[in-house]
C-alpha cells in the first residue's frame, strides 16, 4: 500500500522547508522527506552560526546562472523584504553586519526553529532520516520509493541542494534525478571556496597565516573589495570566496593589497621627504608589517629608501597594487559555501520552477544552476524559488 500526498518535497533544507510550508498553508498534502536525521544542517552552519539569512540589495546580478534573467520572476515575487518580514513575525531579533547583510543576532536555530514551527503549523508531514530510493512517474503520478515505504504524489519537488559539505548530507541526487528525466545539467563545480596554491605561494601563505588586509581581488573585469585572509594552504575571506565563484583553473587573478594607495608613487615622495626610513618602515604604514616584510623579501629588497632606485619602487608598487598570483586549484566542496552549475535553467520555467517536459516535477534552492554571491544572496534564491514553487503547487 503506497500513502498519497498532493506533494512530495525531497529535501528538507532552505528551499524545502520554504515551499512545504507555503504549499501546506495553501491547502496541501505535503510531506518533506529528508535522508539526514537532522533538519536544514546547513542553516544551523551557515553564517557563522548566525545564518547571514538574506541581503537587503539581493539583485538579479549577484547571482551567476547561464541564463542571466532566469531568477528575475522569483525575486519580485518573494523579496528579502518579504522574509524579513516573516522574521520579524516570528520576533527574531537580527541586525545588519555590513553590505546589507542580515544575520540573526542569537542563533541560525532561530530560522531553523520559524521554518519547522511554520511546517507544523501548515500540516506538513516531516520524515527524517528516511533514504528515497527510487521515483518513477506512473499515471499522471509521481512514485516515490523510500527505506519506509511507497508513496505517490501529484507533484515532485526535488529541493537536495548542491555538493559542498558532504559530510552533513549533500549529495548529487538532485542531478541524478534530473537526468533520470532527461534534463540538461549545468558541470557543476564548487564556489565561494578558499584558494589553493602548490608553487612557493603556498609557502608564503602558509608563514602568513592568520593575517588578514582589505584587498581588491579580480577575475577580468569581475571585481571585489573585502577582506582577504591568508591560511595555511592558499588565501580565503570574503573577497577570495567571492572570486573563486568566477574563477576558472589555469586563469590569473589580480590582487591589490592596498587599493587606497599608489604605492609605487607614494615611496618615491617618501623617499624625497624622509630619504633615511627604512623600507620596511615605510610600508608597514599602509601593510601590516609581516605582510610588507615578506613582500620586500620576495622582491629582494632592504634597507633605506635612499638606496633603493626610482624603478624599484615602481616595480614594488606593482607588485602590492597589480599582484598577479596563480592560484592551484581550490579546497573543493569539503569546505565550498555552494555548489555553481546543476539543473540547466533552460528545462525549467522561471516563474513556478517547474520542469518544462514533465508537469508535476519542480527543482527549487541550490540544485539549480543559479549561484548567489557570498552575504545572504543564497537563501534569498531558496526562499524566492521555494515560495513560487508552492503558488504555482496550489495553482495545479
Ligand atoms: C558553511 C556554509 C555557510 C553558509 N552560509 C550562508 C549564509 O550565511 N548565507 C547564505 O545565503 N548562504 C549560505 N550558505 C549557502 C546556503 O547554505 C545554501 O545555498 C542553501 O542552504 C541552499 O538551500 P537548499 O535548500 O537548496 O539546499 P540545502 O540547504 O543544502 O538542503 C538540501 C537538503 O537535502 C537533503 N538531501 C540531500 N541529498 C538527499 C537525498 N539523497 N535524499 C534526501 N535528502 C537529501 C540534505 O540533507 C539537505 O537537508 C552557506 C553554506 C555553507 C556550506
Amino acid at each position: 500500500m503506497s500513502q498519497q500526498f498532493d506533494v512530495v518535497i525531497i529535501g528538507a533544507g532552505a528551499a524545502g522547508l520554504m515551499c512545504a510550508f507555503q504549499a501546506g498553508q495553501r491547502g496541501l498534502s505535503v510531506l518533506l522527506i529528508d535522508h539526514a536525521r537532522k533538519l536544514a544542517e546547513k542553516i544551523r552552519i551557515s553564517g557563522g552560526g548566525r545564518c547571514n539569512f538574506t541581503n537587503i540589495y539581493a539583485r538579479p546580478e549577484a547571482f551567476l546562472c547561464q541564463n542571466p534573467h532566469f531568477v528575475k520572476s522569483a525575486l519580485a515575487r518573494y523579496t528579502a523584504a518579504d522574509f524579513i518580514d516573516l522574521v520579524t513575525r516570528h520576533d527574531i531579533p537580527f541586525h545588519e553586519k555590513k553590505l546589507g547583510q542580515l544575520f540573526c543576532d542569537r542563533s541560525a536555530q532561530d530560522i531553523i526553529d520559524m521554518l519547522i514551527e511554520n511546517c507544523h503549523q501548515a500540516g506538513v508531514t516531516l520524515r527524517t532520516g528516511c533514504a528515497v530510493t527510487q521515483v518513477t512517474p506512473t499515471n499522471g503520478l509521481y512514485e516515490v520509493v523510500t527505506e519506509s515505504g511507497h508513496i505517490s504524489a501529484t507533484s515532485l519537488v526535488i529541493a537536495t541542494g548542491g555538493l559542498s559539505i558532504p559530510k552533513i548530507g549533500a549529495t548529487g541526487f538532485g542531478y541524478d534525478i534530473a537526468r533520470q528525466f532527461g534534463l540538461a545539467l549545468v558541470p557543476q563545480r564548487a564556489g565561494l571556496v578558499p584558494l589553493t596554491f602548490t608553487d612557493e605561494m603556498k609557502q608564503r601563505c602558509a608563514v602568513l597565516s592568520g593575517l588578514s588586509v582589505d584587498a581588491l581581488v579580480s577575475a577580468g573585469k569581475t571585481e571585489f573589495e573585502e577582506g582577504m585572509l591568508f591560511t595555511h594552504r592558499g588565501l580565503s575571506g570574503p573577497s577570495i570566496l567571492q572570486i573563486s565563484s568566477y574563477w576558472r583553473e589555469s586563469e590569473q587573478l589580480t590582487v591589490n593589497l592596498a587599493p587606497e594607495h599608489r604605492i609605487g608613487d607614494s615611496l618615491k615622495a617618501d623617499k624625497k621627504q624622509h630619504p633615511k626610513q627604512t623600507i620596511h618602515t615605510a610600508l608597514s604604514q599602509v601593510l601590516p608589517k609581516r605582510l610588507a616584510a615578506d613582500i620586500l623579501a620576495s622582491a629582494q629588497m632592504e634597507g633605506r629608501l635612499a638606496d633603493c632606485a626610482d624603478k624599484q619602487l615602481a616595480a614594488l608598487g606593482d607588485l602590492i597594487n597589480d599582484w598577479h598570483i596563480s592560484p592551484s586549484g581550490t579546497e573543493g566542496y569539503r569546505t565550498a559555501e555552494v555548489t555553481l552549475g546543476g539543473v540547466d535553467t533552460d528545462a525549467l520555467d522561471a516563474r513556478t520552477m517547474q520542469a518544462r517536459s514533465h508537469e508535476g516535477l519542480y527543482f527549487i534552492g541550490e540544485v539549480v544552476d543559479v549561484t548567489g554571491h557570498l552575504g545572504g544572496y543564497n537563501f534569498q534564491w531558496a526562499w524566492s524559488s521555494g515560495y513560487i514553487c508552492a503558488e504555482a503547487l496550489a495553482a495545479r
